[in-house]
């Protein structure tokens, strides 16, 4: 009767994952307001099932579209009657899935037979957490693993964090994948984290700065999610949680924080990607950070990292009114992303949250800024359009190095400036 269960569980879960067979993703360029109010339209048509990969209806940024094959004639007609341009960004999501697993598939077998962990794939969350374990054994002296709770569905939540020593030191707080399908940036945490273990020592500028500051590294910021995008659907984004009254479930994690919460560019409706939750910090994950960050009481920056569009921004989100350092968190970020382009000459634009993307209420560095961590941030990684969420693995080492350098300005900024 076991194996018969265990056999029927794992029928049912192949048959489980959601697939995307001829589903496009659109680049669609609004250019007048009457195309803004259009596209509103389409927006607000559930029935179309549409997944919106960028958000921010404007006329100064194309808005990306997953659109299911069943809606794609009546979505295309729709642009073509109201004359608005638009081109196809992805042909057939499911080939670019089918490609993604089955290298990962290959790649797992590789690094089972060499006993090697590779930097340049994709990872399943146990994968992240076993590579998470040997980092602390290979490095006892600096990292150490430090479970800030539970997820919804009990996994645990572990933060890596770098230290030489010292009661509570001012700190620098790093995470990333807390929308689970950005797959590159918890990949390029990883390789980030396995990047300031190994320069430690060697490098002068990582040696100075973990002399005086911790660093704590969060890779997989919503597990449940991410363990979801392995075995489900690979274009969820949000928390699992129940919503009472709803058949959807999750809430958008960098909607729920106590920052404007509730307000524009997030959504009431559960079966929204950008729902932001019944109650500020009503998810566990993010109360979870929430809370240590609270008790912690000494982070200096906070930096979130997310994919896509090759942007770093700084607060606010919920508001387009300048923040009071915004001049000084301007300057960093622009000499950030400066350095950042110096290594594959990656573009990216500096500003803050409402003014370069959309306003968007009840993010996570809204708040942390509004409590004083005055050197918030948020990266959005590679790419600007071409592969998006979806983006392949031979781009996650080259990804993650240039953020490192944009990262580690910003870090030495924060450890010169914050005494
Ligand atoms: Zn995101």
């Amino acid at each position: 009767m076991k194996l018969f269960l265990a056999v029927f569980a794992v029928l049912v879960a192949v048959h489980c994952e959601d697939l995307f067979y001829g589903d496009q993703v659109l680049r669609i360029q609004a250019e007048t307001e009457d195309h803004l109010k259009a596209l509103k339209e389409l927006e607000d048509d559930v029935h179309l099932g549409l997944d919106f990969w960028t958000h921010g209806l404007s006329t100064d940024l194309p808005v990306d579209i997953r659109v299911p094959r069943a809606s794609l004639y009546d979505v295309k007609g729709f642009l073509t009657v109201n004359k608005i341009p638009f081109t196809v960004m992805i042909n057939n999501v499911q080939d670019l899935l089918d490609k993604e697993k089955a290298e990962m598939v290959k790649n797992a077998a590789m690094e089972r037979s060499t006993k090697s962990f590779n930097f340049g794939a994709y990872h399943s969350l146990d994968e992240i957490y076993s590579f998470m374990d040997d980092l602390v054994t290979s490095h006892q002296n600096l990292v150490s693993k430090v479970q800030i709770g539970n997820t919804y569905e009990n996994r645990p939540m572990y933060a890596l964090k770098f230290s030489t020593g010292g009661a509570n030191r001012p700190a620098i707080w790093i995470d990333a994948g807390i929308h689970s399908r950005e797959w590159v940036s918890q990949a390029s945490a990883v390789w980030i984290s396995n990047k300031i273990a190994t320069d430690y020592g060697v490098d002068a500028a990582v040696t100075a700065l973990l002399g005086q500051m911790d660093v704590y590294l969060l890779i997989v910021a919503n597990p449940d999610g991410y363990a979801f995008t392995h075995s489900s659907n690979r274009m969820w984004r949000k928390t699992r949680s129940v919503n009472s009254g709803s058949s959807c479930r999750g809430v958008d994690p960098n909607r729920n924080w106590d920052a404007g919460f509730g307000g524009v560019g997030a959504s009431k409706d559960p079966c929204s990607d950008s729902y932001h939750g019944p109650y500020a910090h009503s998810e566990i994950e993010v109360k979870n950070i929430v809370d240590l960050i609270k008790s912690h009481g000494n982070f200096k920056s906070f930096i979130s990292v997310h994919a896509y569009s090759q942007l770093l921004m700084y607060p606010y989100g919920y508001t387009c009114t300048d923040a009071p350092d915004q001049s000084e968190l301007h300057t960093v970020g622009t000499a950030a992303a400066s350095k950042l382009s110096s290594l594959y000459n990656t573009r990216y634009r500096v500003g803050s949250i409402c003014k370069i993307i959309y306003p968007a209420s009840g993010g996570s560095i809204d708040w942390t800024y509004d409590i004083g961590i005055k050197y918030s941030f948020a990266f959005e990684l590679r790419d600007t359009g071409l592969y998006g969420f979806l983006l392949p693995a031979k781009q996650i080492i080259p990804t993650a190095e240039e953020t490192w350098l944009g990262l580690k300005y910003i870090m030495e900024y924060v450890s010169n400036n914050s005494y």
